[in-house]
């Protein structure tokens, strides 16, 4: 693909990221399985022994649960019960009166988001295909984009998120605080790694960069980020 034509793809990115993330999120629009925690993708034991089967129980059958449930109490008598968990997201961003549902909402996606992010089977290390060529694309090799992403995540003040995500034809990498997710503002996220505490201390104690190069090495699921690709910027030459 040309890259004008890749371009004239990505002025729709937004309404074709939504529509994927709808589909993804915690969400159906038929009555009560609304708002219903999503299954992990693989058993509780499955991400051993980078990130133990105790950690995987509690953030997700606790942290992960909860904020679900709480999504789901949260929207009852609001007239965010009718939107799916991504349109609550971009809806409340902001909203000081929606503070509370936007975390819920916000991180319900991005727990499943997490989840996904992560694969037991040949997860981890240099990726093959598109995923390649836009890491060297802004990051020169794998190993810049490894140094980079370690960094960052290294250097991120207090409770959040890291996430790769894809802008036009490039990929970039991008930092949240507490709840907040490129999901509410139209960006498109390709993976993500937990970055509160509770994601690793059981595990890692304090050794935050341990954890995320263990993510980086053994689990970060690149097909699942190919998959999560808007148009086909691996294909374009570079300007
Ligand atoms: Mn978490």
């Amino acid at each position: 693909m040309e890259r004008r034509e890749f371009l004239k793809v990505s002025a729709g990115a937004g309404a074709a990221a939504l529509f994927y993330l709808t589909g993804f999120g915690c969400s159906s629009r038929t009555g009560e399985a609304r708002f219903v925690l999503p299954d992990l993708p693989y058993p509780a034991d499955a991400l051993e022994p980078h990130i133990s089967e105790r950690t995987v129980r509690l953030h997700y059958g606790k942290h992960h649960a909860g904020y679900v449930a709480k999504t789901r109490k949260g929207v009852k008598g609001t007239g965010y019960g009718s939107m799916d968990l991504t349109e609550i997201i971009r809806r409340a961003q902001g909203r000081s009166e929606a503070t509370a549902l936007y975390n819920n909402a916000a991180q319900a996606f991005n727990h499943n988001f997490y989840w996904h992010s992560l694969t037991p089977e040949g997860g981890g290390g240099k990726p093959t295909g598109v995923m390649n060529a836009l890491l060297d694309r802004t990051f020169g090799s794998y190993d810049g984009f490894r140094r980079a992403f370690l960094s960052r995540a290294g250097s991120q003040f207090g409770s959040g998120w890291i996430w790769l995500v894809q802008e036009e034809d490039q990929v970039k990498i991008t930092a949240t605080s507490n709840a907040d997710t490129p999901a509410a503002y139209g960006e498109v996220p390709l993976l993500t790694v937990d970055l509160w505490e509770h994601a690793y201390y059981l595990d890692y104690q304090n050794r935050r960069v341990d954890y995320v190069t263990a993510c980086l090495d053994h689990l970060l699921n690149w097909n699942f980020a190919e998959k999560n690709l808007i148009g086909s910027p691996g294909s374009v030459t570079a300007a």
